[in-house]
């Protein structure tokens, strides 16, 4: 879909699909919600990291990430030499759960059939980065976040990423941090790879053939 579209196009859809979010009454979740948080950065980021739902700081501002774990998200991105500004970051549901509950199923369901497919559909990033088991539990069913950390899968031609929620690192630095960053350090050789993969999989981008070699030289006998 993001293909067929130009820049233009495809941000005017996604600021379409924010415009929606905050007026949403799809699902229970938004008669406690101040704001409906729809996600932030750029239409053509490489990178889009999906958390779990709003908090208590984003719920206030309308913005995603903004509390004490997104000021970590934010220390592990300049880990790799990035910030915010150049990866898309969203939540599996935009309206917070009440006393950050996790969401239900139904909650789920609801908001990612309406707006988190349509909005990766439009981003059409080269790696989605799932933090926390909500956001892995969409592309990685079943699996177990403590099991399949920092593993990635190549799937649709993209990279899939399951890294710990950061909040949850918060919780427990001692043991979680060491392997967050470790986890994290994997996106920028991610990126490169599949730069290089796209590069090569362009069609007219194969290697030329080389130049025929010059005909033999006939041996003179003179
Ligand atoms: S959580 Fe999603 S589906 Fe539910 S009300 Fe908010 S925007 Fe709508």
């Amino acid at each position: 879909m993001a293909e067929a579209m130009t820049l233009q196009e495809r941000k005017a859809a996604l600021d379409a699909i924010a415009a929606e979010i905050l007026v949403c009454t799809k699902c229970p979740l938004y008669t406690g919600r101040t704001r409906a948080v729809p996600g932030a950065g750029p239409i053509d980021a490489e990178i889009l990291f999906i958390g779990e739902g709003p908090g208590f700081h984003e719920d206030k501002q309308g913005l995603p990430f903004v509390g004490q774990a997104g000021k970590f998200l934010e220390e592990l991105l300049a880990g790799i030499g990035m910030n915010r500004d150049q990866v898309f970051i969203t939540n599996v549901v935009k309206c917070r759960p009440p006393q950050n509950r996790d969401p239900l199923p139904l909650e789920v369901d609801t908001c990612t059939a309406n707006y988190l497919y349509r909005q990766i559909d439009l981003i059409n990033p080269k790696i989605i980065v799932t933090l926390g088991r909500y956001s892995m539990g969409l592309f990685f069913p079943k699996a177990k976040i403590t099991a399949i950390h920092g593993k990635p899968k190549y799937e649709d031609g993209r990279y899939y990423l399951p890294l710990f929620h950061p909040a949850a690192v918060l919780r427990n630095m001692a043991v979680l941090k060491p392997q967050a960053v470790a986890d994290f350090k994997k996106i920028p050789e991610l990126l490169k790879e599949i730069r290089k993969k796209q590069t090569e999989d362009k069609p007219g981008s194969s290697t030329p053939p080389p130049p025929p070699s010059e005909p033999p030289k006939q041996l003179s006998l003179f």
